[in-house]
């Protein structure tokens, strides 16, 4: 059994809570840890890291849809070794993985997806 946690966040140093929920979802994800970051800290971070890729021309690769046949951008750490089975953000539905809303604003942001030829 779980119950509501406090935990202190390392970014704001401002106490948040860490619900039960949230404890069954770490415990059954395999998660050790429990949050270092409250959610608006977590937020933050994540879209540090994404704005970070986004400067590093290594960290953007280019697909083709393997649905739709349209080009788009995605940011990683490496390329996919097998891109016919990635899908484009546009045929995958919004709050699906893998994208998240930030890829999502990146490809509208570039234009993609659109038709290559
Ligand atoms: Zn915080
Ligand atoms: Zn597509």
């Amino acid at each position: 059994m779980f119950t509501d946690k406090t935990l202190t966040c390392r970014m704001c140093g401002k106490p948040f809570l860490f619900p039960a929920a949230e404890q069954a979802f770490y415990a059954e994800k395999g998660f050790t840890s429990a949050p270092s970051y409250c959610r608006p800290c977590r937020a933050e971070r994540r879209r540090a890291a994404y704005d970070a890729a986004l400067k590093d021309p290594s960290r953007r690769f280019m697909y083709r849809c393997g649905q739709c046949g349209k080009t788009f951008v995605v940011v990683q750490q490496f390329r996919n070794p097998d891109p016919r089975v990635i899908r484009c953000p546009a045929c995958v539905p919004v709050g699906m993985p893998p994208y998240t809303d930030d890829d999502r604003r990146l490809n509208e942001a570039l234009g993609f997806p659109r038709h290559t030829d």
